[in-house]
């Protein structure tokens, strides 16, 4: 069983659609992958169709997920929610208010980068972004265009993007514990994604992860590209001493990231674990 339980589409800053995703974890063998856009669950009900009409023979199930966007003492994090009831109103407007928030900070940031002299416009970063949750990853893909950057990693720079740079809006974010209870009471199971990826800004203290821990917080996404060796054995120690599971998985983005779909996986016991505590979405399978 090889099990990928985070992956980006177009419907927020990847760059294959859900039907595309799904072919493509066909192809990189995956037997289970999580669709789990930032703020959104627009992209489920395509995934939905594109596995119902996979061809016999084929067997893959995708795990219908969101990564939501939270903030606590002013550092940003990322927290995975599977299988919650799409929806259940009160997690449902929390994502809207993040998605919102999106619009007029994407302005801003656009502005901003205007300010400090790139070329690049509003409507390019919408037609980037299509009907996609927007983010600073169409941003820099704009910046990529505009000849600005090279890569859109490198427009996460202090220069640009990067958390604090100069180019940096802030978004409305929820506070992680009051997103941990939102993800439960929708049935869903929420995970802390990429805890230790210190290249994207500061990481939360050990506190924090206990606190989520005590409000309900299922696992820590361990196996990440962003974690090197020493922080995922770091981590691996903190989810056995606070009683978390740990999870792998790639974050794939298409083409606006290196990382490949399937490079990094979840075990089967883990998973099975996971989908045991779940009670607001079932499984997509054929
Ligand atoms: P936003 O949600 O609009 O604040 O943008 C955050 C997204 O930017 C993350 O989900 C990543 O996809 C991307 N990102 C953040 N830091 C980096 C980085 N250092 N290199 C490349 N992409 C990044
Ligand atoms: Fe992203
Ligand atoms: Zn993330
Ligand atoms: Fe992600």
């Amino acid at each position: 069983m090889r099990i990928d339980l985070h992956a980006h589409s177009n419907a927020s800053d990847g760059t294959d659609s859900p039907a595309e995703l799904v072919g493509a974890a066909v192809v990189a063998g995956l037997d289970v992958v999580a669709l789990t856009d930032h703020d959104t669950v627009a992209g489920h009900a395509e995934a939905a169709d594109a596995v119902h009409a996979l061809p016999d023979g084929t067997r893959l199930t995708v795990v219908p997920g969101a990564e939501l966007s939270c903030v606590v003492d002013g550092i940003s994090m990322h927290l995975l929610a599977y299988l919650f009831d799409p929806e259940e109103p009160e997690f449902a407007r929390e994502r809207e208010l993040v998605r919102t928030d999106r619009f007029r900070r994407g302005r801003a940031v656009v502005e901003r980068c205007r300010e400090l002299g790139a070329d690049i416009s509003w409507e390019q970063v919408q037609r980037i972004a299509g009907a996609g949750s927007v983010g600073r990853p169409h941003i820099a893909s704009a910046l990529v265009e505009a000849g600005v950057v090279g890569t859109v990693s490198d427009a996460f720079t202090p220069d640009w993007l990067a958390n604090g740079g100069r180019a940096d809006v802030r978004k409305h974010e929820t506070d992680p514990v009051a997103a941990v209870r939102l993800v439960r009471a929708a049935g869903g199971v929420p995970v802390f994604a990429h805890p230790g990826a210190v290249k994207r800004g500061r990481t939360v203290p050990d506190q924090v992860i206990a606190d989520l821990a005590a409000a309900g917080l299922a696992a820590l996404e361990v196996d990440h590209t962003d974690h090197d060796e020493e922080t995922r054995r770091r981590l691996r120690g903190l989810a056995g001493d606070l009683g978390l599971l740990v999870t792998g998985s790639s974050d794939y983005h298409g083409g606006r990231k290196t990382v490949r779909l399937g490079e990094h996986t979840t075990d089967p016991e883990v998973y099975e674990a996971l989908l045991a505590q779940a009670t607001g979405a079932k499984p997509i399978t054929r």
